[in-house]
């Protein structure tokens, strides 16, 4: 991220801006003032070396360690990684109300269906114009929904190039014909959070090996909770027979405006590289390398993917870059790190933007002219506020 330059400036200075431009600067020190613990979130080669913990040769670590997998990824997990999906929320209702569960449905302003689009009628346009390369569907539970679900599926599949497109469900209500119907509709995976149930739940284990004749790609995705680490190890190889040959293991989080807020458990603060703030159980990672290191040591046949904060952080920088093609301005540099930047030339009374190669022409040809350059995150969904987050007077 950016260099935040904007408390240079004395009050006097500030106030001498326009009035866009003070907002800018209010904006860039709030956001700074945000960041200032950013190095909360530890790198997963650090957790390794702190837990004195030996993994096997097959374990890739990437990206200073934000990455961490055994296994070939599934298809969802490599585009995940990119931060090229689009995640839909189906519903934000459920059938079950985990403790630990991060959708936020108190929360007014939250995202549903799509980030960027209202309706499925658009959304396929929405794919192939920012080049979306996988879809989820999410909620609460989708299958609640199981009319709206396949509004988004059929919209998705009629893409081209076609998404990679999978389901997050409980797995409670799924039968064999809605897989059938959910294949036949271009669904490639289901993704079963085995903690809403307790891990061990004879009804959803069936529901896993009755969906594993319809999908080859099943993944158990669930929150690692450090207590419940014996119960999920001794569960591996139950859930193989069943059908499963990925895992998808979180870091486990507490959001705000969301049931897992009010969770007990150790909680450490986390603050992302964008400012967003939340917390995490400092024992979850450990935990998670103690499963990938279980499965290795017993050969079983799963790839196993450790979704750490620290990697959600990367993968929502993606995302921002994803949407640029939605969000950047004409005049706009897009940066690796989601952000976007350019310059402005301006008196009190007029502003003119311009992209960063330009400002040598602008320099010559906004004679008179005061100068700024400005940075901005790029935004997650339609209707989202501008994050600036630099400010550098020329
Ligand atoms: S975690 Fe999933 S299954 Fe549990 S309450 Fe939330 S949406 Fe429902």
């Amino acid at each position: 991220m950016p260099t935040y330059t904007g408390n240079k400036l004395s009050d006097d200075e500030i106030a001498d801006l326009p009035q866009f431009l003070q907002e800018v600067v209010e904006s860039v020190r709030n956001f700074s003032t945000k960041r200032i613990s950013c190095k909360s979130v530890p790198s997963t080669f650090s957790t390794i070396s702190e837990q004195n913990c030996s993994l096997a040769h097959s374990t890739c670590i990437e990206d200073n360690g934000a990455r961490l997998y055994s296994g070939k990824l599934s298809p969802g997990c490599q585009i995940c990684h990119q931060g090229h999906w689009e995640c839909v929320f189906i519903t934000m209702e459920c059938n079950l109300a985990c403790e630990f569960c991060l959708r936020p449905y108190h929360q007014d302003d939250a995202i549903r269906h799509s980030s960027w689009v209202r309706t499925p009628g658009e959304f396929t346009e929405f794919i192939v114009d920012c080049g979306v390369r996988g879809v989820s569907f999410s909620g609460g539970e989708p299958l609640l929904s199981f009319a709206e679900l396949m509004k988004w599926l059929d919209a998705s599949s009629l893409a081209r190039p076609r998404p990679y497109l999978w389901l997050y469900t409980n797995g409670l209500l799924l039968t064999a014909k809605i897989c059938k119907q959910l294949r036949d509709a271009g669904l490639d995976e289901i993704r079963f959070n085995l903690a809403a149930t307790g891990y061990q739940n004879p009804h959803v284990l069936r529901k896993i090996e009755i969906a594993a004749e319809w999908f080859s790609a099943l993944t158990v995705e669930i929150p690692v909770i450090p207590e419940d680490l014996p119960i999920i190890i001794e569960m591996l190889e139950r859930w193989i027979t069943a059908g499963v040959r990925f895992l998808n293991l979180h870091e486990l989080i507490y959001e705000k405006n969301t049931d897992s807020w009010s969770m007990e458990g150790k909680r450490i603060p986390a603050v992302m590289s964008d400012g967003h703030q939340c917390f995490r159980n400092p024992d979850s990672l450990p935990a998670i390398l103690e499963i990938i290191k279980t499965a290795d040591s017993m050969n079983l046949p799963l790839s196993i993917n450790a979704c750490t904060v620290y990697g959600k952080d990367l993968q929502i920088q993606g995302r921002r870059r994803l949407y640029a093609k939605c969000s950047l301005k004409p005049y706009e540099k897009l940066k690796a790190d989601g952000s976007a930047e350019c310059f402005c030339a301006f008196t009190n009374e007029q502003s003119d933007f311009f992209a960063p190669q330009d400002l040598p022409f602008a320099q010559q040809h906004f004679l008179g002219r005061r100068f700024a350059r400005i940075v901005r995150l790029l935004p997650l969904a339609q209707d989202q506020a501008d994050t600036w987050i630099d400010f550098e007077l020329m």
